[in-house]
């Protein structure tokens, strides 16, 4: 398999410390970054410019929802870019409202405003959620309730919203109105509510700060406390949207629909694209030149994002995407009754964090070493989400090289 696909690779043998050095010139150091360069990937697995092979079970920080190159994806994107890459939002092109409505379909009657990235997507929820109040139901109310260990972005308003004083360090002033709260807990919620509030903004599993499980009883109530004080409910499935927790929405699990949901990340399988979808009376307060996006919603992106939504609906994924979870879960709890260190294994679908007493960083890498790809967040929790397609052949391997690292472990 090795010799077969490497013909197709480009000519980078030894040329690793090249690449990294041009790139380290000219690119702004914003990211920790692990020395691997990568040039190829098909479905669950990547290849670096040796040739060697990862199994990746953090495609593209969870965006990569197909797995890498899914074929039909590839071959929209292959035809849309030879027949219209781009218009402006001025005229029209037939795959805007095709997605549109492949996504209103999917979740609840309403409208999407079609942008490039998860926080630009938070943002347009945003400043939907301002303009409702003030021009809809006539309050003048502004502030909206976020959570502690929430993650919405980097851009300002996005940034504001996310809980997390880390990421906010250096950057003041923020956008002013946004109230953080603990995740989980109604009563607090309750109680941060006031005249002035018009949202609240949660992920159903917070992702970045731990794959923090949202429970019924929560999200349940959170929906009651906004219909009672006419708040708009806004969820960011960014990270938890299409697919990925076993359902297309990670709401759909608890019976309740939100007034405006954001996604991005796995929309378009790895073509940037992001939404911002909303209840149809919501919708209506953005009227025309009240919010934009020069790239959003243009054809290149939406034909992935249709190939991609289609792919979902039609291959059965979510039945895949279910049985690999229970797969998964059983194998991770299988080293948890091995391994002491392992404080609790969460998540939902193929979206999964395993908790240690430790941090996780040096397991990273050794997995790595062992050519796996996984992720660690909020410092102690090792993260996975790998293709919705991923096959249980897969995860035994994964699930062998965590074993094998977690044995190696010496305290
Ligand atoms: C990743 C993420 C974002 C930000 O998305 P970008 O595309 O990086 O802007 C926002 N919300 C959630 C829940 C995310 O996981």
């Amino acid at each position: 398999m090795k010799s077969k696909l490497n013909k197709k690779l480009p000519d980078l043998k030894g040329k690793e410390a090249e690449v990294i050095a041009g790139h380290e010139k000219c690119v702004m150091n914003t990211y920790f970054r692990s020395p691997i360069v990568l040039v190829k990937g098909k479905g669950s697995y990547v290849w670096d410019i040796y040739g060697d092979r990862y199994l990746d079970f953090w495609p593209g920080w969870a965006v990569n929802s197909l797995g890498h190159c899914h074929p039909r994806l590839v071959a929209a994107v292959k035809k849309q870019v030879s027949t219209l890459i781009h218009v402006s939002n001025y005229l029209y092109h037939p795959l805007q409202g095709e997605l549109a409505q492949l996504l209103v379909e999917a979740s609840f009657p309403g409208k999407v405003f079609f942008c490039n990235s998860g926080a630009e997507a938070v943002e347009g929820a945003i400043k939907l959620a301002r303009k409702y109040a003030r021009t809809i139901i006539k309050r003048d109310a502004y502030e909206i309730i976020t959570a502690f260990n929430s993650f919405h972005g980097r851009t300002f308003g996005a940034l504001s919203a996310t809980g997390q004083s880390k990421y906010q360090q250096d950057f003041q002033p923020l956008v002013p109105g946004f109230k953080y709260v603990p995740f989980n807990d109604l009563r607090a919620l309750e109680k941060a509510v006031s005249k002035k509030t018009c949202a609240v903004l949660l992920e159903p599993i917070q992702g970045e700060g731990g794959v923090n499980v949202a429970s019924p009883e929560y999200l349940g109530g959170v929906r009651q406390v906004c219909s009672r004080n006419n708040l708009l409910l806004i969820l960011d499935e960014v990270q938890t949207g299409l697919g990925r927790t076993g359902k297309m929405f990670a709401y759909q699990h608890y019976g309740i629909t939100p007034d405006v949901i954001t996604v991005a990340k796995g929309l378009g399988g790895g073509v940037p694209i992001g939404a911002t979808i909303a209840r149809n009376e919501v919708a209506e307060a953005l009227k025309p030149g009240t919010h934009a996006s020069t790239f959003g919603g243009n054809p290149l992106a939406c034909a992935a994002g249709i190939a991609v939504l289609e792919t979902i609906k039609q291959q059965k994924v979510l039945n895949n995407v279910n049985q690999q979870s229970r797969y998964l879960f059983s194998g991770l709890a299988s080293l948890h009754s091995k391994f002491p260190f392992i404080k609790e294994i969460r998540g939902m679908g193929l979206l999964v964090g395993v908790e240690l007493e430790f941090s996780g960083k040096k397991i990273v890498e050794q997995c790595q070493k062992n050519k796996l790809l996984i992720n660690c967040t909020a410092d102690k929790v090792l993260r996975m989400a790998p293709s919705l397609l991923v096959t249980s052949q897969e995860i035994d391997q994964a699930v062998d090289i965590l074993e094998d690292v977690f044995t190696k472990q010496n305290f």
